[in-house]
């Protein structure tokens, strides 16, 4: 019998605001998700969600929010959104009929220009009568003439299963990319500082969240609690100030709020120690910013 070959892949969901992504990503990953990090707007490294199979594994990826590029950070930050359209395996295009504000030429010229396979999924059929289906699947049909256009609703799961089949016979063949089993020290790791990092940008303002980097120096496991020690690193003296706030307020509240998140995130309990130190302008030094996992 011949063995069958394990496929993993990175697929990206694209589509405008309002058509449906996050609803269909819940609709996808729903019991299936192994990771899911917290809101994509906050995430630097795009991943959201992994889903695993016995022979295979789906890394659902998603693109930080579109800022101008001040420093080398930012910059990184948007080689990752560019990132979106080199390195995806797979794009998920998802649209909403019902909008009529269609997705334009230029972004179509883009996808198309990547050579990376489409699967084009008309979201909200709930709204629409067939025939006006059938006219959508037949339009998307002649912009992606290679690709499946999948009819869903993914608000009531309708038809959500063909585009789990359809990503899985995509997929490239592949070794997984992350630990199919559990969470091992570096994602979870990896996680956590994701985490606090929200929490950092949800806390301050301006600049402050950009100049921050989060490193977890220690991570005890154990039955009962995990002992997590982790630094944020900031680029100025005056910047510690603001972060660690009057008598530390500032600093409790973050450490209280990702304490909650990650105990969650965990199923566990927690105990989160935070620390603030100044690494002079990491932001423009690359040496620094690879040692941060940066890709320059
Ligand atoms: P995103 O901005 O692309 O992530 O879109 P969301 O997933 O946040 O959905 C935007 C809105 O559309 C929400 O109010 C959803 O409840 C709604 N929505 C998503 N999918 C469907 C669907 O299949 N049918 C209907 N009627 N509404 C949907
Ligand atoms: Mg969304």
């Amino acid at each position: 019998m011949e063995e069958r070959k394990h496929k993993a892949g990175y697929v990206n969901i694209i589509g405008k605001p309002n058509a449906g992504k996050s609803t269909l990503m819940n609709a996808l990953v729903g019991e299936k998700l192994s990771i899911i990090t917290s809101k994509a707007q906050t995430t630097r490294h795009r991943i959201i969600g992994i889903v695993n199979g016995e022979d295979f594994q789906i890394v659902y990826s998603d693109t930080p929010g579109i800022i101008k590029p001040a420093y080398k950070l930012q910059q990184s930050m948007m080689n990752f959104v560019e990132g979106a359209f080199i390195d995806a395996d797979l794009f998920l295009l998802i649209v909403d009929p019902s909008d009529e504000y269609e997705i334009d030429d230029k972004t179509i010229d883009k996808i198309r220009k990547t050579n990376v396979p489409v699967i084009v999924i008309l979201n909200k059929i709930d709204l629409l009568n067939n025939d006006l289906v059938l006219q959508h699947v037949n339009k998307w049909n002649e912009i992606f003439p290679e690709s499946s256009i999948i009819p869903v609703s993914a608000l009531y799961k309708f038809n959500v299963e063909p585009v789990l089949k359809e990503i899985i016979a995509k997929l490239p063949e592949n070794h997984p990319f992350f630990p199919k089993d559990e969470l091992t020290d570096k994602p979870l790791r990896f996680f956590v500082s994701e985490i606090i990092r929200e929490k950092i940008l949800m806390n301050y303002k301006q600049e402050i969240p950009y100049s921050c980097e989060v490193c977890i120096e220690e991570y005890h496991e154990s039955k009962e609690l995990d002992k997590i020690k982790a630094v944020i690193y900031v680029a100025r003296e005056s910047q510690k100030g603001i972060l660690i706030g009057k008598g530390g307020s500032a600093m409790k509240r973050v450490g209280i709020e990702a304490r909650k998140d990650i105990e969650e995130f965990l199923q566990k309990k927690v105990f989160l120690e935070l620390y603030v130190k100044v690494m002079k302008e990491w932001r423009d030094d690359e040496l620094k910013l690879k040692q941060f996992g940066y890709d320059l």
